[in-house]
This record gives structure tokens, sequence and C-alpha cells, in this order.
């Protein structure tokens, strides 16, 4: 059987007309992403359709959460977290920094672009004269036109895209993600997207995007993996999550095993990490993304 890859977009109500080779373009660029992009259909919405399907959140202020973390973590070198060790102290300083992050949620932000796992046919067919349902991701170009130059609108346009693949890839479709799992979606999909740009053009064009002071912290912190990813392959990371496991390649970041016969030193570890439990890690992870945004 031969299985073709094609990617669906589809203008709904937007007043702007995306390049015809775009879709060759993304898919030349897709990667891993590709295994789903026959899976879920692209729309174009204008901004009025786009709050509809996806209201204006509010994400996470740089400065505030600089402030947090650096009355938090302000004694120690490594930006103040603890490599691994979950000491009661380190325990409290975590979960007491997350307490205080709800505060610094001041940014109001449309989206450019979302995915959904399962479209509510009421709210686009109205629009359109086929039907909708099912997995679909929506994309706003008037809002990619306000983030972009006539030059760099096609690679803004693709960033956003990839974006949008990457929680369709992870896709469960977490609606119920608690705030520090969507620190770490967010920052992973814009790694992942931003990964996906080898031109010195692009990879300017994307990066002034993706760093934008506007955008809240929970994106800009992107950059922590796009460092990991210089030892470790994203695509690990993103499955990992994926499978709704704890990221190996960050654990072993946070928790480097770099001398083996150490046993007890590596079971004082581990007792410290099952103790800990995937929550207390993925904040902890969260927490180091946030250091970096
Ligand atoms: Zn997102």
């Amino acid at each position: 059987m031969i299985c073709i890859t094609v990617l669906t977009i589809k203008n709904i109500n937007s007043k702007i007309a995306v390049n015809r080779n775009m879709n060759k373009k993304a898919i030349a660029k897709m990667g891993f992403l590709n295994s789903i992009v026959s899976d879920v259909p692209v729309f174009l919405v204008d901004e009025q359709l786009m709050d509809q399907i996806s209201p204006p959140k509010k994400g996470l202020n740089r400065e505030c959460v600089r402030e947090i973390l650096s009355h938090a973590f302000k004694s120690s070198d490594n930006n103040g977290l603890d490599e691994g060790y979950f000491s009661d102290e380190e325990v409290e300083k975590v979960d007491g920094t997350w307490g205080k992050m709800e505060e610094c949620r001041k940014v109001l932000y449309p989206s450019i672009g979302v995915y959904m796992n399962s479209v509510m046919p009421a709210l686009v067919n109205k629009y359109t004269t086929f039907e909708i349902s099912g997995r679909a991701i929506f994309i706003c170009p008037e809002r990619v036109k306000a983030n972009s130059s006539s030059k760099s609108f096609d690679d803004i346009f693709l960033a956003v895209l990839f974006h949008e693949f990457v929680h369709a890839y992870i896709s469960g479709g977490h609606s119920s993600l608690k705030y520090y799992e969507q620190v770490i979606e967010e920052s992973l999909a814009d790694a992942i997207s931003f990964s996906r740009f080898t031109d010195e053009t692009e990879l300017f064009n994307v990066s002034k995007f993706l760093s934008d002071p506007g955008r809240p912290a929970e994106y800009t912190g992107y950059v922590y993996w796009t460092e990991l990813s210089r030892h470790y392959p994203l695509i690990e990371i993103v499955d990992n999550l994926k499978q709704n496991r704890i990221p190996l390649p960050v654990f072993s970041s946070i928790m480097p095993f770099v001398m083996p016969f150490v046993v007890p030193h590596i079971l004082h570890h581990l007792h410290h990490y099952v103790n800990a439990g995937k929550d207390r890690i993925l904040k902890h992870i969260a927490l180091r993304i946030l250091m970096h945004s």
C-alpha cells in the first residue's frame, strides 16, 4: 500500500491568501510530524472566529516570573535549582514557587493558532459549506501577518503550523493539563517548531517571533529544550510525554547518573525521585524551563 502524505489547508473566512506552495513547504520540513499530517486538517479563520474557537488566554508575565524565581532561588548556583535533590527544603521551594506563579498569569494573548481534539460543529459549520468535525487545527493568517513582515510571513505561518501539529502529535488533547504541564507542552511545541527550520534567514525570522518580549514565559522558555536538543533528540522527549511518561532525557539532565559504579549514590537519588512523585518532577522541569524564558 502506498501512503501519501496530504496536508489539507482550507480557508474558512480569512481575508488573507496563503501561498499556494505552503503545503509543499510544510511537508518538506515536518519530519516526524508528517506521520499525523493526513489525520488533522488545517483551517484558516479570521480574528473574530479565532476568538470564538479559542478565546484569548492569560499567560505568564516574564518579569513577574523572573521576580518570583529570583526570590525563591537566589542563593545557590545553577540558577538555584538543585540538580536532582528533592530534600524537604527543595520540595517546599518548588511547591511554594508554583503556588505563587498564578500571580504572574497576566499577559492576555489572543490565539494565532489552536489545535482541537474535537471541534464543536456548531462553532464553525455556520461559516462553511463543508462539515468540520473531529480533530482540526485553526490558524488566523491575520495574526500571522501582524507578527511578521511580507518576507517572513511564510516562515511564521509554518512556525505556528508546526507548533499546532506538535499538540496534535502529543494529543491527547489534554484539555485538563495542569499549569506546569502546559508550560512543558507549550515550550516543547515551540522548540520542535523551531527545530524544523535550517536556513539562516528562516531561523532568524522564527526566533525573532518565538522570543518576542510580548509572548508569555511558557512559550519563550522553548530555548531550554533547544539547548537540551544538542544532546537529546526532541522526538524522544515528546514521545515520552505523549505516553504520559517523564521524558527520560530530562530526567537524567536533572539528575545526572554520571558515575554508574557509585551505586549507593544512585539509590539515594532514586529514593528521592520515587518519593518526589511525577507531579513534583514535572513542576521541577517546568521551573527550569521558566528560568530560561
Ligand atoms: Zn500551543
